[in-house]
């Protein structure tokens, strides 16, 4: 291994050479308390800055076992110090030169508490996995400042990092809260709830584009008569208000706060930073939100619970469109959305298509069963629950025919929830709605769909493809974009990288089989669960971010490329 001072004389020589000379720095160096491994090495300063890893071992890091001892406190801490890389690097990284010479910069989080490949931690070593950007003046290598980047900063960023330097109380709030929450999710199913949100909670954001608590927030105060309390770990006593298995409606006025609690819900599946306001609403991990999605394609994929009998017959248990309409697409993401085997669906009538949502005693009667393809969701809601075991929560402010098809009703009045279910039924009794019930194809019986893995998708002029993702919003794949714009519950954009990697490893994995579409997922999941992010890729990604199997779903099915036999 070659020692650091020699990689400072190399840089040194480096001076004034084209970029280009900087690949002969790619290699492992040996510092006093840590190895540097440069693996790849940008190809000018305007490219994607250089890869890294720091490998510190534990003799020098100094985390106590006790502190990553499973494998919750082990995400927390991880996250802790992504964060902690990221504000250290600001102070010392000094940005002089052209494009991103300077630059040192690890994955940016969110609010969520993730599992990321930017930092390990295990008995023998910490690991970084992060960026540099290789100084140059010009188009010319900058070996001074090269050599004070690796040979200087670096190892004051490393010092940084090491237990001895943190702020102990935050790290351990900060797994200590992850704790909490992943304890929190596992109580659910064992008190028979699916979701959790807890007194004080704040579940506004500042604004679209802020995702940091609004400050002049009213915080959620759960009804009496829904009220739950746990004793967590840390923690100890909490109280908030527990949703109960079945079909669950949140009503209320325009403006009292209905979307917001439905949106800390969709995002209730992963944990939150402390202050984050959101640290104690915790949701069923299977819960999957659902919306109308127009244009998105749908690929062989069978309709028929909730579209059926289209005009000239048209079949819809083998049902692809490269444009699907409000209401087919919503169909669509409840269908694979139960392919999966979700267990909480979460929707927004602000988001949903009417007419797969409700058809009321009126239209019923202007329009005969027999003219109407669409089953509306109301009639199927039930059997979801009672014979799928799938929960729903909806808001619904506009639609009361919802009130006799619901377990428990919630009103939101002023940001504030009640418990208005004996009020609704009561109100459902007095004013029938005299619906007829349409009976759909029955759910859980449709066709299994089999993916067939064909690498050629993903080949580009005759080359592998290189994967694109832009912000939370797509994933550039072989020929095409796949759009996720609409796929909420998607946070950072590693979780993009992430599953792009995962559909390449399925092509890897399984190339030309006839999988089936959960069995292919299903695939994904278990190696990832065994090996780690890392498995989806030869080299050592630095931003493969966590991400849930109906996410990797949801890309797939959003690629038009994508290819279903039966
Ligand atoms: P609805 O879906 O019922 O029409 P929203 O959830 O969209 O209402 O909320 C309306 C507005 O109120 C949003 O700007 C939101 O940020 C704000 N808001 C929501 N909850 C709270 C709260 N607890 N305290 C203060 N403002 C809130
Ligand atoms: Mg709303």
């Amino acid at each position: 291994m070659i020692d650091h001072t020699q990689l400072a004389q190399q840089l040194q020589q480096l001076d004034r050479k084209g970029y280009k000379a900087y690949n002969s720095i790619q290699g492992t160096y040996r510092f006093p308390e840590f190895t540097l491994i440069l693996d790849r090495i940008q190809g000018d300063p305007f490219a994607k800055p250089s890869q890294c890893r720091i490998q510190i071992p534990q003799e020098i890091a100094g985390f106590p076992v006790d502190l990553y001892a499973n494998p919750s406190r082990a995400v927390g801490l991880r996250d802790f110090l992504v964060r902690q890389f990221s504000q250290v690097a600001q102070q010392i990284q000094q940005r002089l030169g052209t494009g991103n010479s300077g630059l040192i910069a690890m994955v940016q989080p969110g609010s969520e508490i993730l599992e990321r490949t930017c930092v390990f931690i295990d008995d023998q070593q910490v690991e970084l996995r992060f960026w540099l950007g290789l100084p140059a003046q010009g188009r010319r290598i900058n070996g001074y400042q090269a050599a004070e980047l690796l040979c200087t900063k670096i190892p004051q960023l490393v010092a940084c990092l090491c237990y001895a330097q943190l702020p102990t109380e935050a790290v351990q709030h900060h797994i200590a809260t992850n704790e909490d929450a992943d304890w929190l999710r596992q109580q659910l199913s064992l008190q028979n709830l699916v979701a959790f949100v807890a007194d004080g909670a704040i579940l506004p954001r500042r604004s679209g584009i802020d995702d940091r608590p609004l400050d002049t927030a009213i915080p959620f105060t759960s009804p009496a008569a829904l009220r739950v309390e746990f004793q967590c770990p840390h923690r100890g006593l909490i109280s908030g208000l527990g949703i109960r298995p079945g079909v669950t409606l949140i009503v209320g006025g325009g403006y009292h706060g209905k979307s917001t609690l439905l949106k800390a819900l969709e995002l209730g599946i992963y944990n939150h930073i402390p202050g984050d306001g959101r640290e104690f609403v915790i949701t069923h991990a299977d819960a999957v939100k659902i919306r109308a999605e127009e244009g998105r394609p749908v690929t062989h994929l069978d309709l028929s619970p909730f579209i059926n009998h289209l005009p000239y017959q048209q079949p819809t248990t083998q049902f692809s469109t490269s444009n699907a309409s409000g209401s087919t697409s919503q169909a669509a993401n409840i269908l694979e959305a139960l392919e999966l085997e979700a267990k909480v669906l979460l929707v927004d009538e602000d988001t949903t298509a009417t007419n797969l949502m409700i058809r009321d005693r009126r239209m019923q009667a202007l329009i005969a069963k027999g003219q109407e393809p669409i089953t509306p969701f109301i009639d199927q809601i039930r059997p979801l629950y009672t014979v799928q075991g799938v929960s729903s929560i909806l808001v619904m402010g506009g639609s009361g025919d919802y009130f006799e098809v619901a377990d428990t009703v919630i009103a939101m009045t002023a940001y504030q929830p009640k418990d208005v279910t004996a009020h609704a039924h009561q109100i459902a009794a007095q004013y029938p709605s005299d619906r007829n019930y349409e009976a759909g194809q029955p759910l859980g019986a449709s066709r299994p769909r089999c993916l067939k893995l064909d690498p050629v998708a993903l080949v580009w002029n005759d080359r592998p493809t290189k994967i694109k993702v832009h912000d939370l919003r797509q994933i550039i794949l072989g020929r095409e974009a796949i759009d996720l714009t609409q796929v909420e519950q998607l946070v950072e954009s590693g979780q993009l990288r992430a599953i792009a990697a995962a559909i390449q490893w399925l092509h890897r994995q399984y190339p030309g089989s006839n999988l089936s579409f959960a069995a292919g997922i299903a695939a994904v999941m278990s190696t990832v669960a065994a090996a780690g992010l890392s498995s989806l890729s030869p080299f050592p990604e630095s931003d493969f971010v966590y991400f849930r199997r109906f996410e990797l779903a949801a890309a797939l099915n959003r690629w038009r490329s994508l290819r279903i036999e039966d």
